[in-house]
């Protein structure tokens, strides 16, 4: 549709590690833990303290790093690495990070996990003093604002170019001295941090990616902070203290595996929670839960384990499908579902059947399995998703910023129930949410970013702000209409 704006960087997988002569192997271990973050691209970016060696590309990445060579020309015993998660259209090596910056004085990389709120004001100054951009993504602005800030010390040019910087971001930068990581004032997207046996630290979206390289958890890191790490250990600072946790829900509902734990929240065991709540608040008589492979399995346990109604397993996932969801037509997309998706049919034949979904965005998934499962002979199928109705974009690095794409800005419950051509459809409520995730923060969003549910996005929206507020416009008028 015409006037949306539309980011390049979406959820990606960023992981540093200071201080081991095996850096750059357990920068791959640690990104192959994280490769559900993205499949789009990846690359590792070593320091030997003289000098930053990069190799990067499009594809997975075992693909990438297809080539052992490759691996081996990495030395050091420092190493950042990223994975990318990107939209149709942007398959551009120049877009695949880390991104580097030589200049003079100072050499680094960046990974960065997010979306940028303000980029296309922070691109018009930035043009305006002459920056040549390397990329088409938000992700590199960091490193522009930090090259042209005008404080003395490194330390400080990185605290100016993070306040300058509005939106969703983890930022983990590599210097030939240093490693670095910035979470935006909200902490919207995951930072956790570790220690190896060996004395080494890790940084890096999830604690899954941890438990690969065998680092211990130390902490998340918290809104507004600035990590160093170097020789003389790990320096916790603040670029602002004017922050709030708002951690992005979604990385509850789908996005993380479910081995990883956000602020102290197992994300199966959230899952599983948002299944039983799921449960209580739309009961159903049936035979049997299914859960829709792999990211809703942890629900529909859940779902199970509350009702009573026991748990199979009707559907089969091909796990040698990458993800349907970024193509570019809903052609490609719904055979792409239909290449990954199949079912049991001893399990669904004339059964009255559950199924458990983590969320709805376009209604591809949806639509397509509950035929596949009417045409293996179900009884009825009643779904139940464990998030509620999804009806506002998000402008914080999840790929959801089309609202002309998101079916329940578009029709009421009925009338996506009818679309997907269920007998019942049931969602969580947002509190149901809250509850099940169950943050313990004391501020009006209980930790947590739930504005793709209910609108309260715990930030400005900067340059989105004029596109949004059309789009509410038109979502306020469709609000319970088919
Ligand atoms: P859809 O088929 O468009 O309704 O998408 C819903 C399915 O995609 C669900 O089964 C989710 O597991 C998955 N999903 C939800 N959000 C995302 C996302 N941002 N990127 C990729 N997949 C997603």
């Amino acid at each position: 549709m015409a006037n949306e704006v539309k980011s390049l960087n979406d959820e990606c997988g960023v992981f540093g590690i200071w201080g081991t002569p095996d850096a750059t192997r357990l920068t791959y271990d640690g990104l192959h833990a994280l490769q559900h973050r993205g499949q789009e691209g990846a690359g590792i970016v070593s320091n030997d303290h003289n000098q930053l060696h990069r190799y990067r590309g499009l594809g997975l990445l075992a693909q990438v790093f297809e080539d052992p060579q490759t691996l081996e020309i990495l030395n050091g015993n420092s190493a950042i690495g990223h994975i990318r998660y990107a939209t149709a259209g942007s398959h551009s090596i120049n877009n695949i990070q880390p991104f580097l910056f030589e200049n003079i004085s100072n050499h680094f990389a960046i990974s960065h996990n997010g979306n940028l709120t303000n980029a296309d004001t922070l691109k018009r100054e930035l043009s305006a003093k002459g920056v040549q951009f390397q990329s088409d993504s938000d992700s590199e602005l960091f490193g522009d604002l930090i090259e042209v800030s005008e404080m003395d010390n490194f330390t400080d040019k990185i605290k100016d170019a993070a306040n300058r910087m509005r939106g969703g971001f983890a930022y983990i930068l590599m210097a030939t001295d240093a490693m670095y990581a910035v979470s935006d004032p909200n902490g919207l997207r995951p930072l956790v941090m570790g220690k190896r046996a060996d004395g080494s630290v890790v940084i890096c979206s999830e604690t899954c990616a941890l438990d690969q390289v065998r680092a211990e958890f130390i902490r998340d890191i918290q809104p507004g902070e600035l990590i160093k790490v170097d020789g003389d250990g790990i320096k916790i600072g603040h670029y602002t203290t004017d922050t709030e946790l708002t951690v992005c829900s979604m990385e509850y509902i789908y996005f993380a595996r479910p081995d990883s734990v956000i602020h102290g929240v197992s994300v199966h065991e959230a899952r599983k929670r948002m299944g039983a709540r799921v449960a209580r608040e739309h009961p159903v008589k049936a035979d049997v839960v299914l859960g829709v492979p792999n990211s809703s399995l942890s629900a529909a346990i859940g779902y199970a384990n509350e009702s009573g109604i026991p748990y199979d397993m009707g559907m089969i996932k091909n796990q040698y499908v990458a993800r349907t969801f970024i193509e570019p037509t809903q052609k490609k997309r719904e055979r792409g579902v239909s290449m990954k998706l199949s079912v049991v049919k001893s399990v669904i034949e004339g059964k009255d059947i559950v199924l458990v979904d983590d969320s709805i965005v376009r209604g591809t998934t949806s639509r397509y399995i509950v035929q596949l499962l009417r045409d293996a002979g179900a009884k009825s199928i009643h779904v139940r998703i464990a998030s509620p109705d999804l009806k506002f974009p998000c402008f914080y690095g999840i790929d959801i910023q089309k609202p002309s794409e998101l079916i329940g800005a578009n029709y009421s419950v009925d009338g996506i129930r009818d679309q997907i051509g269920a007998d019942s459809l049931g969602y969580l409520s947002v509190d149901g949410l809250i509850d099940s995730i169950g943050l313990k923060c004391d501020n009006q969003y209980h930790g947590l970013c739930t504005a793709y549910f209910d609108g309260k996005y715990p930030t400005p929206l900067y340059d989105y702000e004029a596109m949004y507020k059309r789009e509410a416009k038109r979502l306020h008028l469709y609000e319970g209409m088919d």
